[in-house]
């Protein structure tokens, strides 16, 4: 192994030491009952950077139920469908609200704030699914994960899709309340179905890296987007991708990032490297506890970060 992989080997295997010993893990998410009994005693990481083999720590081989960074998936679909037309249904702003929140939705009239946020994210998917169907919009989802990650193994877990389908009132009400103001264009049980289904795509955390460095960007990155779409999915990661707990993931990760309620974190260092983490115990944003920490750890001790280097000499 090359001398900065070793070293970066070094620091993933301390982050792990330092997550397992945790006694703070966080809660996992219970509102989907499939997800409600993974162990929260788990925890990985992975690092991919182009053209070279991902370096993990961990509980590597385990797949986890990537949830909304799924969102960052379909978005890329969406915008690849509808380029800027896109923004007429679904803003750029963070909400400051949790993701799951109809607050704003009904102030500003079935406009979703953000893409990340779950009202946004219905509209996305909606807007994959128009003139299609639902098995076309996940296989379409699918090959674009499994070409970006160069992983043909990568799937749905239908039992984690079937236990949202069955308790994911909340999700209901916003896209019933986006079809009265004819924010979705098909029949809101079709729409969610292909929702829930994206949500419950599974992987590893070297599968997650690999697939996240469509994001990354420069030489020997798979190109499955411009580079000014990379540019503007990063932002929204940056801004949206941790919902009430982005500005707080920014001051002290410094990436972009997208979070989701299965305990994934999917961070991008733009030119350099895409790095996956999980953990499933959660904060009270609904974003990974020791992933964050862990995303913390490691931008100060890499110095990757788009607003320089932490120079702190403390772990603090
Ligand atoms: N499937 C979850 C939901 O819609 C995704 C939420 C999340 O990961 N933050 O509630």
């Amino acid at each position: 192994m090359p001398r900065a992989a070793a070293a970066l080997q070094t620091v993933l295997d301390e982050i792990t030491e330092i997550a397992r010993a945790s006694e703070n893990r966080g809660k996992v998410a219970d509102y989907i009952p499939e997800l409600a009994g993974v162990n929260p005693d788990q925890f990985a990481i992975a690092v991919a950077r182009p053209g070279q083999p991902p370096l993990v720590a961990g509980d590597v081989d385990v797949p986890f139920s990537i949830q909304s960074v799924s969102k960052v998936f379909m978005l890329a679909l969406a915008l690849g469908k509808l380029g800027d037309r896109l923004w007429s249904r679904v803003g750029r702003e963070p909400s400051g609200l949790s993701f799951d929140s109809m607050l704003l939705l009904e102030l500003e009239k079935g406009y979703p704030r953000n893409p990340f946020i779950n009202a946004g994210a219905i509209v996305t998917t909606d807007a994959v699914l128009q003139g299609s169907i639902p098995r076309e919009a996940l296989g379409a989802l699918l090959r674009f994960i499994r070409a970006a990650a160069g992983d043909e193994a990568i799937h749905i877990n239908e039992r984690v899709a079937q236990s949202e389908i069955a308790t994911g009132h909340r999700n209901f009400a916003l896209a019933h309340y986006l079809s009265s103001h004819e924010n979705l264009k098909n029949a809101p049980d079709l729409t969610l179905g292909t929702y829930f289904h994206q949500c419950a795509v599974e992987m590893t955390c070297a599968q997650l890296a690999n697939a996240g460095l469509f994001l990354v960007g420069g030489a020997g990155a798979p190109r499955l987007v411009s580079e000014a779409r990379i540019r503007r999915i990063n932002a929204l990661m940056m801004t949206c991708g941790h919902y009430d707990g982005s500005g707080d993931y920014a001051f002290r990760v410094g990436l972009p990032g997208k979070s989701g309620v299965g305990g994934g974190i999917l961070s991008i260092v733009p030119g350099i490297a895409s790095i996956a983490v999980w953990s499933p115990g959660l904060n009270h944003y609904g974003n990974s506890k020791l992933g964050t920490e862990a995303m913390e750890r490691l931008a100060s001790r890499t110095g990757w970060s788009v607003f320089g280097p932490d120079t702190r000499q403390t772990d603090g």
